[in-house]
């Protein structure tokens, strides 16, 4: 059998791993932070119906712009006031993973440098090293928090021309306030990414990296509709930023990459917003309510914006998570010590892991 040893593979893959969270088919699935409940039945109709009207024009290529879906885009953030966001700004793509890609292959490329915080999103390094990129791996508080002065510091160390901070922060849950941002925006030369995946679970008064926009134009706030929007498997990411940063990232971004089907989904759901959103503030409530009865079983719950927790505390974290499989309950290792990640889904199924987390804990070990 033919391995990748075999293979002329560039010398900077050899011996990486994909990412490869585990697609498990058990009845509780709470392991990738997908939100838990199915399309509305109207809103399938009308996706059904908005994919049938391009369908008999298939034949032609889509709208490489796709400047309606960026308009749909540009009117719902232009819901929270005073943001002023035009359809020029913002910039969607085969989920906000092809918007990084993309972003890593305008801004960074051989010889360049990106820099994150770690413990965070698995895919910043491997996007970054798929794209040629150096990656550098700064670090956080011991609890998981960033603080400004050591930030800064950070990049003025390395001086990367990418940097990334994702808030709320995946895996560990909690958002960075904008002072934070604002100091790491004037520390860099480079580019900022603000990952804003999940934002749209944020705490009140956490406010969005979009407010600092105006008059930063080497910012880029990245968003998707995987997470809040319940539309994971569409595949739709977006960026917001200066317009500049726009016609750059069409110097690497591949012709038509979103298709006809995808760009009519993904208006047909932002034209039902507030169905789609009407979860988010169920699965928050199923986010505290996993943080309080985590720590009730005298764990150590990570405080959370997100719709997921992290929680600590745990004596060997990857036996925990392999017996809760066993009760099936899939949920993730992400790889920090003690710790487990666990995603905010229905009420039945929080029921079901902490059931079985009490189960597990009060087990002896296998
Ligand atoms: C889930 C997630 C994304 C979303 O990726 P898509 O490609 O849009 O599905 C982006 N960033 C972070 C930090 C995430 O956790």
């Amino acid at each position: 059998m033919t391995s990748l040893d075999d293979l002329p593979l560039r010398d900077d893959l050899r011996g990486q791993t994909p990412y490869g969270a585990p697609q498990v088919d058990v009845p509780v699935q709470l392991n990738t932070n997908e939100n838990s409940y199915d399309v509305p039945q109207a809103v399938v109709a009308a996706m059904v119906q908005a994919v049938a009207q391009v369908a008999p024009r298939l034949n032609r290529y889509p709208d490489r712009d796709h400047l309606a879906l960026r308009r749909a885009l540009a009117d719902y953030l232009n819901r929270t006031p005073g943001l002023g966001i035009t359809p020029q700004q913002v910039w969607a793509a085969n989920g906000s993973n092809e918007i990084l890609q993309q972003l890593l292959q305008a801004f960074g490329g051989p010889g360049r440098t990106a820099l994150g915080f770690t413990p965070s999103y698995s895919m910043h390094p491997l996007l970054a090293r798929g794209a040629g990129v150096a990656w550098v791996d700064g670090a956080r508080e011991a609890s998981f928090d960033l603080d400004t002065r050591n930030v800064v510091a950070q990049i003025r160390e390395h001086d990367p021309d990418i940097v990334f901070i994702c808030s709320p922060n995946n895996p560990t849950g909690t958002a960075v306030g904008l002072d934070l941002i604002e100091a790491a925006y004037e520390a860099t030369r480079g580019i900022l990414i603000v990952d804003e995946a999940y934002e749209e679970f944020a705490r009140r008064g956490t406010p969005s990296a979009l407010t600092l926009l105006p008059g930063r134009p080497r910012l880029v706030v990245s968003r998707t509709m995987s997470k809040a929007f319940a539309l994971a498997g569409a595949r739709v990411g977006y960026l917001v930023a200066d317009p500049a940063v726009v016609d750059a990232v069409q110097l690497v971004r591949l012709p038509y990459h979103l298709s006809a089907p995808t760009q009519a989904v993904a208006q047909a759901a932002l034209a039902h917003t507030d169905e789609l959103l009407s979860t988010v503030e169920a699965l928050k409530q199923q986010r505290d309510r996993i943080v309080t009865e985590v720590a009730a079983l005298g764990l150590a719950p990570v405080p959370s914006d997100a719709n997921f927790v992290l929680f600590g505390g745990l004596d060997d974290a990857h036996d925990v998570w392999q017996r809760l499989l066993d009760h099936g309950v899939l949920i993730r290792d992400v790889g920090i010590a003690h710790h487990l990640r666990v995603s905010a889904g229905t009420p039945d199924e929080v029921t079901a892991f902490l059931d079985a987390l009490r189960v597990v804990l009060t087990e002896r070990p296998s």
